[in-house]
């Protein structure tokens, strides 16, 4: 009699938090379970070169048709795949699929996305093996993709296939989102979705696993601007024994390179957000001018890669380049052309006290054990398009970053402990 009174007593002092934390024990077991599934379908998926036509690939078609025999199989209740149009494609579209998972409340919607698209091999005498045809060596999962981005993929498509094969629901819905063109400008992936649905809203937690550190306790937030500029200078092509005759454009360029050096002083803010915390201005590519020792060029091309704090504006950054440029023009006689190769200002940053911020640090530190901060970054991420487009997306992942390199892998533990993350937030209030 007594035993089951305090028995009874012990089942009542079981808390919402108690229930919440068995519940994660067992997804989380659950999703160890899963293992050697996962490991077998990032083999699959390397298989499908999913490269975009820029990138001299066929598109992600054959791939999200593997992807949609995934969803349909898993319990998924809303499955929509929305055609970018791209002829340049054998199927015809680009496709972004956006799966929802039913949980107890539709109020908002817990999404991960991750891109379809992966880049070119690049040498392939750099690879050990073949980056098409993956493999498992010492813990890591080795092929293109793997890391970028499909580690990620399938710790969302296994996080929700562990509440189902336990038989629980999410608190909210969970929407998974496979996008195409990532890696050459999203304007068929993740852009074209947000101009053509409404699946976004202002309450969703939108989580983009496609930047991240080897600790997994960096939360992307932020981004610098970034702007990418030629410069082309031209003089007077000459003998080389003569170079009155002509004027070196090669020498006046060279001089705007240290010149330009400047800017790191003029644009000096610190924001300690950021790793680097400075604004940035590099020389970086420089195209070859003449074929031969003996001549004076006369053109000479280089580019300059600017990444700029939030803070200052970009038309600021060029105005004082122009009179740098202006500058050399009259010191030299030459003239400079000055074109654009890319201009991004940076998007909103997402508050570091936004839902999706606090929720990615309870569940990083519960799988982890680590502290999460959010942070910038100088390169654009594609967050940036749910930024502008007025969401808070937060970028986190746990990665090696090996993503665009030969010999490119996955840790396998952290697909799975990323797949736990994601199912702790699932189960969050
Ligand atoms: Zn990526």
């Amino acid at each position: 009699m007594r035993i089951a009174c305090f028995l009874k007593e012990a089942v009542l002092l079981f808390s919402e938090e108690e229930l919440a934390m068995t519940k994660f024990n067992k997804i989380s077991n659950r999703i160890d379970s899963f293992r050697d599934e996962m490991i077998d379908m990032q083999i699959q998926l390397s298989a499908i070169p999913a490269m975009s036509p820029k990138n001299g690939g066929e598109g992600e078609a054959k791939k999200a048709d593997v992807l949609l025999k995934f969803f349909k199989a898993n319990g998924f209740q809303t499955i929509d795949v929305i055609k970018a149009p791209d002829f340049d494609t054998p199927a015809g579209y680009r496709p972004n699929i956006l799966a929802i998972y039913k949980g107890k409340s539709s109020s908002k919607t817990i999404w991960i996305m991750t891109h379809l698209d992966v880049v070119p091999p690049g040498e392939l005498a750099l690879w050990k093996g073949d980056p098409f045809k993956a493999w498992v060596e010492e813990g890591k999962i080795y092929g293109r993709g793997v890391e970028d981005n499909q580690q990620d993929m399938l710790a969302s498509l296994f996080a929700v296939k562990a509440f189902l094969a336990e038989g629980l629901k999410p608190n909210f819905d969970v929407g998974v989102a496979l996008v195409a063109d990532e890696e050459t400008g999203s304007e068929k992936g993740i852009q074209y979705v947000l101009n053509h649905t409404q699946a976004f809203r202002t309450p969703d937690l939108i989580i983009v696993p496609d930047a991240g550190n080897r600790e997994g306790n960096m939360i992307e937030v932020a981004e610098k601007s970034i702007l990418w500029l030629k410069f082309k200078t031209l003089g007077r092509q000459a003998h080389g024994s003569t170079p009155e005759k002509g004027i070196n454009s090669f020498k006046a360029a060279s001089f705007l390179v240290t010149e330009l050096d400047n800017l790191y002083q003029i644009f000096s803010n610190k924001n300690r957000l950021f790793d680097p915390p400075i604004s940035t201005f590099e020389p970086t590519k420089k195209e070859p001018n003449v074929p031969n020792i003996n001549t004076i060029p006369g053109e000479d091309i280089f580019y300059m890669d600017s990444r700029i704090l939030p803070e200052y504006k970009i038309e600021d950054v060029e105005e004082k380049i122009k009179k740098m440029a202006k500058n050399v023009e009259k010191k030299f006689k030459v003239k400079i052309d000055l074109g654009e190769a890319q201009r991004a200002p940076a998007a909103p940053p997402t508050p570091a006290k936004a839902p999706v911020v606090s929720a990615l640090k309870k569940a990083i530190k519960e799988v982890y054990d680590k502290d999460a901060k959010p942070k910038g970054i100088g390169g654009g991420t594609v967050a940036a398009l749910f930024r502008r487009a007025g969401f808070n997306a937060a970028c986190w992942a746990k990665l090696d970053e090996t993503a665009h390199q030969p010999n490119e892998y996955c840790v396998i533990d952290n697909m799975l402990g990323d797949a736990k993350v994601f199912a702790h937030i699932f189960l969050q209030d």
